[in-house]
């Protein structure tokens, strides 16, 4: 509500309210002012990352990851991990749901609307992993058994990556930019795999 006391004044008050209009509005332009909050470090990020990866994949970590600098609305996390708005929400949906991120909102100035500002719950996301552990494990392992398996090709342009037999099938031909796929050497991948695993294997034991 309106609090001029102080100052008391007869004229104030009017000009602020005709000024301001809506109920939002009355407020002292200080208070109105929309504040995005930067985050000091989040313990456990990595372990964190592993939550998101596993809830909402790749682009999930992403999101995530964005929002380890701070609080972010939607539309800024578009723009910073290279998502559509539609993707960014519906990822913000799903880790919201499992309670890993959390939002506060606050009423815009001009438009009236509420703008959300999300956030990483650390403590939840890391009991979410903890309660989840053998299924975050046993995933993990069944991409680090395939990844040992199998041969992958990939395209030169980044756009597409399958095994073998897939690639072979439509001709190491891309199917979205028509580069040709390569052979990919995948020990990198392994190597985090292994990495991730035992370093799960090793936090919640
Ligand atoms: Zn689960
Ligand atoms: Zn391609």
């Amino acid at each position: 509500m309106l609090r001029i006391s102080k100052r008391g004044s007869r004229g104030l008050r009017s000009r602020e309210r005709g000024r301001s209009g809506g109920r939002g509005g009355a407020l002292p332009k200080k208070q109105r002012k929309v504040r995005v909050e930067k985050l000091p470090p989040i313990p456990g990020l990595d372990l964190i990352l592993e939550t998101a990866a596993h809830l909402a994949g790749e682009k999930g970590e992403k999101v995530v990851k964005a929002l380890a600098a701070g609080e972010l609305t939607d539309e800024d996390l578009a723009k910073r991990t290279n998502l559509q708005v539609n993707q960014v929400r519906s990822i913000l949906y799903t880790l919201h749901e499992n309670r890993i991120v959390t939002y506060r909102r606050e009423r815009e100035e001009n438009s009236g609307w509420y703008v959300y500002y999300w956030r990483i719950d650390p403590d939840r996301a890391l009991d979410y992993l903890r309660q989840h552990r053998m299924e975050v494990l046993k995933k993990l392992e069944e991409r680090l058994a395939e990844e040992e398996s199998k041969i992958f090709f990939a395209c030169e342009g980044g756009c597409i990556r399958m095994p073998y037999e897939e690639a072979a099938e439509i001709e190491f031909r891309c199917p979205s930019c028509g580069g040709t796929l390569q052979l990919q050497d995948n020990t990198a991948i392994i190597n985090s795999l292994r990495a991730r695993i035992e370093r799960l294997q090793r936090e919640f034991a």
